[in-house]
């Protein structure tokens, strides 16, 4: 049924389950393991706490619901993992209970499309199950947006492949057993068919790890988890080409298109979340003889805040919707979209709950600064905003032509001409009656 949005009875209990397991078992992990990564497979909590979490996930038929069905995933299709990650998004633990945390889910989908035998079994297979982390690598340190300007790249050697180059915030490389990164095989053509896809295990020689990177506040200096990396004549197996060489960019394309529509759907929840603050604070606090909710300014706030996020969650659900029923690449001005708008809606709702909050808002005694946090980095983080505008605008500009003319094809003169002409009989039967009656 179209434009049909209500969520199907059996679906929407799965989404309570899912609600009230977040709420009860998940987002408490955020409080009592906050400087934990979850993906540090070999810190305790994960065999002691996760594992068993995620055993009750698999058993609601809900782990890795990313996965397409021609891959082996339950297919429920991206409306439905929006709905579900919606409710992810309220914890930073979450995706990784769920077996859908990026950039895990867009490696697992390349390897299971284009590893070998040997390297499913090896990395997919223990990436899939949640006991390994992985890294998904692209930006170089003096190039991001502008993939033309990437130098590193790989030569055939035998039957190896010989890396040398540096890539820059490769995030989680600290946990990884492996990356999946993108490098030029082919310099003397352009870089969007120059490039090749390859599965590079960690311990590989020649891989050096200049030094981890970390985002945000917090002591100058520390280390954290996006890796500045070199590589010094390493060396490859022939068969660490995934897909066909050359083929990088399309490949990178489905990845990233379905990494940026999981990160919207995520900031629905965290928007929400910092919404459903904003309100309690509203209607709990009072100043100058009137509750914060009385206040004209608050009441504005409120509105525009309810609208904007609506608008969005909208803007996510339809993509979402454009993927399941065509595909990646037909859905990528509508995830531009979703990527432009998501920082957007962040910086905006989050900035108000924590305004509405005063001192307590940006204090460490609420969750608002870190998801405040989250805002400017969503804008950079697989492609700056500008960029995606720049899609957006020259996919919607290839159906449209010049005017014809001197004046645009509205213009009004000729227009109300052409009209006159239609109607003329009608128009003239008027002016004579007009004549008649005067
Ligand atoms: C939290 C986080 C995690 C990340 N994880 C990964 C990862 O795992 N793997 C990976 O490969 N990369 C990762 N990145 C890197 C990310 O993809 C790049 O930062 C991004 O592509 C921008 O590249 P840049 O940082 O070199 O900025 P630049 O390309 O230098 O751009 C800087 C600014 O210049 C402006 N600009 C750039 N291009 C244009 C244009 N065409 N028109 C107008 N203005 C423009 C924009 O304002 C932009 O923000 C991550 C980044 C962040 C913040």
């Amino acid at each position: 049924m179209a434009w049909d949005f209500s969520t199907e009875p059996e679906f929407q209990a799965k989404l309570d389950w899912v609600d009230e397991f977040v709420a009860s078992e998940v987002e408490p992990l955020d409080l009592a393991f906050a400087n934990v990564s979850p993906f540090n497979k070999s810190h305790p909590v994960q065999e002691a706490i996760i594992r068993p979490l995620q055993d009750e996930v698999k058993k609601q038929k809900l782990w890795a619901c990313h996965m397409g069905p021609e891959i082996g995933g339950a297919g429920y299709g991206q409306v439905k993992l929006g709905l579900l990650n919606e409710i992810l998004g309220r914890s930073s633990w979450a995706p990784s209970v769920f077996g859908c945390q990026a950039p895990d889910s867009g490696n697992a989908e390349v390897l299971a499309h284009f590893g070998t035998d040997e390297q499913k079994k090896k990395y997919l297979e223990p990436l899939l199950d949640g006991r390994i982390s992985s890294t998904y690598s692209m930006t170089e340190p003096q190039a991001g947006a502008d993939p033309a300007q990437f130098t590193c790249a790989a030569v055939k050697d035998g039957d190896e492949w010989v890396i040398n180059g540096e890539k820059w915030f490769a995030s989680n490389f600290p946990h990884a057993e492996f990356l999946i990164v993108m490098i030029i095989t082919n310099p003397d053509v352009a870089i969007y068919a120059g490039s090749s896809m390859f599965l590079i295990p960690k311990e590989t020689e020649g891989l050096e790890l200049v030094r981890n990177v970390a985002t945000g506040t917090g002591p100058i200096g520390r280390a954290g988890g996006h890796a500045y990396l070199r590589f010094n004549d390493a060396r490859v197996p022939a068969e660490n080409l995934l897909g066909e060489e050359g083929a990088g960019f399309k490949i990178a394309q489905t990845r990233l298109g379905g990494g940026r529509v999981h990160h919207a759907m995520r900031s629905v929840g965290v928007v929400k979340k910092a919404f459903d603050m904003m309100c309690e604070r509203a209607l709990s606090r009072e100043t100058k003889g009137s509750l914060l909710a009385e206040k004209q300014a608050v009441e504005h706030m409120v509105a525009e805040c309810w609208i904007q996020i609506l608008q969005f969650r909208l803007q996510v659900l339809h993509t979402a919707w454009v993927i399941d029923n065509s595909d990646y690449s037909a859905a990528r001005t509508h995830i531009a979209g979703v990527k432009v708008a998501t920082p957007k809606v962040l910086t905006d709702v989050i900035y108000k709950a924590m305004h509405l909050h005063g001192s307590l808002g940006v204090s460490n005694e609420l969750p608002l600064t870190r998801m405040w946090e989250m805002a400017p980095t969503m804008g950079i983080a697989d492609g700056p905003t500008e960029v995606h505008k720049t899609t957006i605008a020259r996919n919607i500009l290839k159906d449209y032509r010049p005017a014809p003319g001197l004046f645009p094809t509205e213009h009004l003169p000729p227009k109300i001409e052409e009209a006159k002409k239609k109607f003329a009989d009608f128009l003239e039967g008027e002016l004579e009656h007009e004549i008649g009656n005067g």
